[in-house]
């Protein structure tokens, strides 16, 4: 039997801490929990939202519907081939655990994603990436309930549409589908590791200045996490969304032009256009015309952390307007000192 509450309260479910209600809530547990939902007047009758960890969202208000926690467990080997495993995750999994799941057992493709927050089944929603690697590298399929017919669709890597922070699931099947599962190909053997294998240069830099030695997926994984705690803030200390904005992708043109007036914007080709670091263009801008700039810079409740200036912090008991606010007035400075249009990669609610 499931039970639906109401009046309840997702402080404690979002990783920007901000404080808001949802009228309904239901925490999923198994598909069967799923099926029955459908059914009730609470889900036909109300706006819906899925909720992982909550690590990609910003609750601007009270939500007036009924926010549905996933919590489906279970991770197995459904294929072990020669060279490569098909590893099904239920969507309510921590992606981290997956991780450690795949790389405790020496397989190879998403060690660079370690320690990125949430659940699994939020992963496609914007294809997640970190050092070089993102979910559409690996994912073979994703399991989905349509939410009005119940039926369950299983999504091949290419009908996801994934793109930069983006798929179908973020534009025209936004809440359409409830994810329950993924599949992923990893690889067993790597042996091109250490030749022709990419590794990202920032986790380079730090693999040699500390001297590591890597040995396999494990030791990338265990690599990638420290470099992350040593950069972004926990949002259990300091309330985040991790990066609050995309980065900027332009034509090779806009690039040469913006470079005459700023020859040390960085920049890296992605093939056919090229991506500048939005972190690089905020920094370069700022509240004020004394060219004081956003990295570190706090008002009441809310600021921009003094190490990454994508990211947006709630210092104490913000509330999303707040947020939102800074956000906007960031977006604004960026465009009419670079002609550039900052997206937001966190999703309002
Ligand atoms: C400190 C920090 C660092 C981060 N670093 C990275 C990073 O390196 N790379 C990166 O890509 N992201 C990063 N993120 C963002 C975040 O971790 C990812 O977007 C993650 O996949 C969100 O998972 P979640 O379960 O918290 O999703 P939520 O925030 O709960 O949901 C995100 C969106 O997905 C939808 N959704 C969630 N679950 C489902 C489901 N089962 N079915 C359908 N829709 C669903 C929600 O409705 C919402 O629109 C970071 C966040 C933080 C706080």
């Amino acid at each position: 039997m499931i039970e639906i509450l109401k009046n309840y309260d997702l402080t404690s479910l979002n990783t920007f801490g901000i404080s808001a209600k949802a009228n309904f809530f239901i925490e999923l547990k198994n598909e069967q929990d799923l099926f029955e939902l459908l059914k009730t007047p609470e889900f036909q009758n109300n706006e819906r939202l899925f909720l992982g960890g909550g690590s990609n969202v910003l609750f601007t208000k009270d939500f007036n519907g009924i926010v549905i926690l996933n919590r489906l467990k279970g991770i197995e080997i459904i294929k072990d081939a020669k060279n490569y495993v098909l590893v099904k995750s239920m969507g309510g999994e921590w992606w981290n655990d997956l991780v450690i799941f795949t790389v405790d057992r020496g397989y190879w493709g998403i060690e660079n994603l370690s320690l990125v927050p949430g659940t699994v089944g939020a992963t496609p929603v914007q294809n997640i990436g970190a050092y070089g690697v993102e979910l559409k590298d690996v994912l073979e399929n994703v399991e989905a309930y349509n939410i009005e017919t119940g039926e369950k669709k299983v999504f091949t890597n290419s009908e996801c549409e994934f793109g930069y922070r983006d798929s179908v699931f973020k534009n025209k099947l936004k809440g359409k589908y409830f994810i329950s599962a993924i599949i992923l190909r990893l690889e067993k053997n790597s042996p091109n590791f250490g030749q022709d294998k990419k590794i990202y240069p920032a986790l380079e830099k730090h693999i040699k200045e500390n001297n590591l030695e890597i040995k396999n997926s494990k030791d990338i994984a265990s690599a990638v996490a420290s470099v992350r705690r040593s950069k972004l803030p926990d949002p259990k200390v300091l309330g985040n969304a991790g990066s609050f904005f995309k980065n900027v992708f332009v034509e090779k043109n806009k690039l040469d032009e913006l470079k005459k007036i700023y020859p040390d914007i960085p920049s890296f080709v992605e093939g056919e256009s090229v991506k500048i670091p939005a972190g690089w263009l905020i920094e370069q801008c700022g509240p004020r015309q004394d060219g004081a700039s956003w990295k570190g810079y706090r008002v009441g409740n809310v600021g921009v952390h003094d190490k990454q200036a994508l990211v947006l912090v709630n210092h104490n008991n913000a509330t999303g307007e707040e947020i939102k606010n800074l956000a906007y007035e960031i977006i604004d400075s960026v465009e009419k000192k670079f002609g550039l249009k900052l997206t937001p990669e966190v999703n309002f609610i």
